[in-house]
């Protein structure tokens, strides 16, 4: 038997739950959250970084928090910098499902465990296929493909180590956001990433914008091989690890695939192409769909990012597939001639034209104006 609902939401992660809690609190709809049984089509643990100012709306989930990052060029060249008037914070998805269920648990959202096959639209309501609930509106947070190819598909790549040495070897005040030390892979960038808990814990981590990702025996000897010579850290254990791929791509990824259905999170294009950077976004779509069903407006998720900065981000993924940009230096290069608050909301897509122009100029502009022209002539334009 079919169960109707108004409003289900597919996938339990960062989006669907960020999604189920502002409905939850703010009441006026029958809400259905779908989750995943355990098993292949639960995402693993993550570890979420993202920076703001203020408060949080989920600060009982963050278990670090900095105000300051260093970011060191490929010749060792270290700059620390402020981030005031915002903080650099870090969420563990455990941490993130708790803090969730626990407001979950004060709403009427109702919890479902089913393994999703499919939503069909129609006219006036979605079917979802598999946990047999059907309802006005549909919000899928299930990984998808884009809905056409782009010009560039690229992945951030990366694991980490969750490392506890014996003596002390990390400043707690400070975020490595990059480290461009590591040898540089061909036809692609690659970078350290360090977060320190304490004086002796970290998440180090090892980075790769590139086009494949590599084997685990691969990341474990680049990691191996950053803690020892680049980081000379003292010994040291890795109590845990953790390794994803997300995709940089100017592909599109739709937010309405039909009527009465909505995609969101990563899967509504909330990743941004040029970094993987997808929580806030993500989040920014969720409390504006909440509001637009307490308005009762139509709730599809707003675009994650603007068309300014997409555009800017094809530019920038094609200059570093065809190596017109040396993306170490590219980074390096922002975050040495821009004020890091700046160069970290342009990240996020929230700087104005104005900053826009300001972080360009700020960038090795010759190879991306380059770029531009190029794209230009096969526009046709
Ligand atoms: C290891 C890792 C670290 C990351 N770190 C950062 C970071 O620091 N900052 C940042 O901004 N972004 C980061 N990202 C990118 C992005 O924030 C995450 O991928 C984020 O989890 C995306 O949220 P989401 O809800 O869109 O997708 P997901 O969190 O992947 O949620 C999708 C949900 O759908 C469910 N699902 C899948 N199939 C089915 C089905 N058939 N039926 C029912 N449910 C289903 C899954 O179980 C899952 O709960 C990271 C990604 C990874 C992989």
């Amino acid at each position: 038997m079919v169960t109707r609902a108004d409003v289900v939401i597919v996938g339990a992660g960062a989006a669907g739950l960020a999604l189920a809690c502002r409905l939850g609190e703010q009441g006026g709809h029958d809400v259905v959250l779908v989750e995943a049984p355990p098993g292949p089509y639960t995402s693993p643990e993550r570890t979420w970084c993202t920076w703001q100012a203020g408060e949080h709306y989920w600060a009982d989930a963050v278990s670090a928090r900095w105000d300051r990052v260093a970011v060191q060029g490929p010749t060792g060249d270290a700059a620390t910098y402020d981030l005031a008037p915002l903080s650099y914070t870090m969420i563990r998805s455990p941490d993130y499902l708790r803090v969730a269920s626990e407001r979950l648990s004060r709403s009427g959202v109702r919890r479902v465990e089913a393994l999703v096959t499919g939503v069909v639209d129609g006219p006036d309501e979605a079917v979802v296929h598999g946990a047999d609930l059907s309802a006005t509106w549909v919000f899928d947070t299930r990984p998808t493909r884009p809905s056409a190819s782009g010009r560039v598909a690229l992945l951030q790549h990366f694991r980490g180590w969750f490392v506890r040495t014996t003596t002390d070897a990390f400043d707690p005040s400070v975020a490595g956001l990059m480290d461009f030390r590591p040898p540089q892979p061909p036809g692609g960038v690659a970078f350290g990433y360090v977060l320190p808990t304490s004086t002796r814990e970290a998440l180090v981590e090892y980075t790769e914008f590139s086009r494949a990702p590599l084997t685990v025996e691969q990341y474990d000897t680049a990691l191996r091989s950053y803690c020892s010579d680049v980081l000379r850290l003292p010994s040291f254990e890795v109590v845990a690890a953790e390794q994803g791929a997300i995709p940089m791509t100017d592909a599109p990824f739709p937010r309405r695939p039909g009527r009465r259905v909505f995609r969101l999170g990563a899967a509504g294009g909330a990743t941004r192409p040029s970094t993987g950077y997808t929580f806030t976004a993500a989040q920014r779509q969720a409390e504006a769909v909440a509001a637009a069903l307490r308005d009762g407006q139509d709730p599809c998720p707003p675009a994650a990012y603007s068309r300014r900065h997409l555009w800017m981000d094809g530019l920038l993924l094609r200059a570093l597939d065809g190596g017109a940009v040396d993306g170490a230096e590219f980074f390096a290069q922002l975050f040495r001639r821009q004020p890091a608050e700046r160069v970290l909301r342009f990240l996020d897509g929230t700087t104005s034209p104005a900053e826009d122009l300001a972080v360009m100029a700020a960038a090795p502009a010759g190879a991306m104006v380059r770029t531009a022209l190029r794209r230009r002539q096969v526009l046709g334009i």
